[in-house]
């Protein structure tokens, strides 16, 4: 065999799941089935001890199963990896698969909710101890991992306000500690953020974002080292959060198209935040890219593109920032992001039943705060559809 170039990560999402050139359709077949037949005896006692089989049962693997892991882990530089029916579910089986009562998890005081609640209320209630720290202060990190730690779980550019973590500094005090360290690495995409280069030993996604990038499945993934992947996978099969074959079609059908989505997302969103910080109705934009982050510095050593989510903070207070958000036309007013469509939340609605806006400004819940995940839309396209709702606000 002629050695062969790597590929770019351009070429790696068409090619790492090794079509086979055989004569067979160029897009694969859905293995629409619960389980696989057996040729005879022998083979089924293989199917059914072999770890990680790709055709004795669903729940255990599925051939399109192997196929997304492949071009996930290729793309993140990791062995191999596993996939799941959600984010959650992939983060789930990481904590249940590695962590066992009396264990300690030093984490940061922002993370996606679900991430935050698996580790301070599920875990907590069979033993594991959580300690969360501010992200932005990696002595904070120090301090907290002066003890022993059975895992640093860490995620960058954070939920809703896209500050970030120093991953390298952060996965060698981890590491000097004992802890695994689990990165997740859905805001940035592999394309923009390589945590295992960074010095991570587990990267999780929540595939329903950029992967997938259509709005239209679940998913989550998780790559690392062979071994780590398969004590994952025992945990998986009995928790059971199993990727839908369909749902797996749809994510490898995703993933083509990665690169240019990423590369256009990475491009509108820079313009767009650059535009919305010059309007007098935006208080701050909070984007990785723009040198006004207070951490870009780090956002320019640690990421090669910025992403399509950021934080913006309007001259305005609850009332005005949700007749902001529903009165735009192109940025639909949704969870999630990552997709195509630009989606828009009003981060304070989710707390409107519970508390007030004095309430909401003591729990540190600014009622002016939006996201915004721009999606493929033209940017001047964007921005005039947010310019149009900022120019109707109140002066003041
Ligand atoms: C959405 C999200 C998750 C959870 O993923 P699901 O696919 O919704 O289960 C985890 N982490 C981050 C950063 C997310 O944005």
């Amino acid at each position: 065999m002629i050695p062969q170039p790597p590929l770019h990560p351009d070429s790696l999402l068409l090619h790492a799941d090794d079509p086979l050139h055989d004569g067979t359709s160029v897009t694969p077949p859905i293995p629409w089935s619960a389980t696989f037949t057996a040729e005879d005896a022998q083979a089924f006692a293989r199917m059914a001890s072999e770890p990680m089989h790709e055709r004795y049962y669903t729940r255990y693997g599925n051939p399109l199963h192997r196929r997304v892991a492949r071009i996930v882990a290729d793309l993140e530089g990791a062995a191999t990896g596993l996939v799941a029916a959600s984010g959650m579910g992939a983060i789930s089986t990481v904590a249940l698969g590695l962590l066992a009562q009396g264990d300690r998890v030093v984490a940061q005081r922002n993370h996606y909710m679900g991430t935050t609640k698996l580790l301070s209320e599920l875990l907590a209630r069979f033993g594991v101890t959580a300690e969360f720290v501010d992200q932005t202060d990696t002595e904070a990190f120090a301090r907290a991992l002066e003890r022993p730690a059975a895992m640093v779980m860490l995620e960058s550019p954070t939920n809703p306000d896209c500050s970030l973590t120093d991953l390298a500094a952060v996965a060698t005090l981890a590491h000097a500690a004992g802890a695994t360290v689990v990165v997740d690495n859905t805001f940035a995409t592999p394309l923009n953020q390589r945590p295992l280069a960074l010095g991570a030993d587990l990267v999780v996604h929540s595939a329903t974002k950029y992967l997938g990038g259509h709005h239209d499945l679940t998913a989550g993934v998780v790559v690392g080292d062979a071994a780590m992947i398969e004590r994952l996978w025992s945990t998986q099969i009995v928790l059971g959060a199993t990727l839908s074959p369909m749902d797996a079609w749809l994510l490898l059908r995703g993933l083509r198209t990665l690169s240019v989505r990423v590369h256009r997302i990475n491009e509108s969103a820079l313009t767009v935040a650059r535009a919305l910080a010059a309007h007098p109705a935006v208080e701050s934009v909070s984007y990785p890219g723009l040198a006004s982050h207070p951490q870009h510095a780090l956002a320019l050593r640690q990421m090669s593109g910025f992403g399509g989510v950021m934080g913006l903070r309007l001259r305005t207070g609850y009332e005005g920032t949700a007749r902001f958000v529903a009165g735009l036309r192109l940025a639909q007013h949704a969870v999630s992001l990552g997709g195509v469509e630009t989606l828009i939340v009003h981060a304070a609605a989710m707390w409107a039943g519970t508390l007030d806006e004095a309430g909401m400004r003591l729990a540190g819940i600014e009622p002016n705060l939006v996201r915004l995940s721009v999606g493929l839309e033209h940017p001047d396209d964007l921005i005039a559809d947010l310019c149009r709702g900022l120019d109707a606000l109140p002066a003041g």
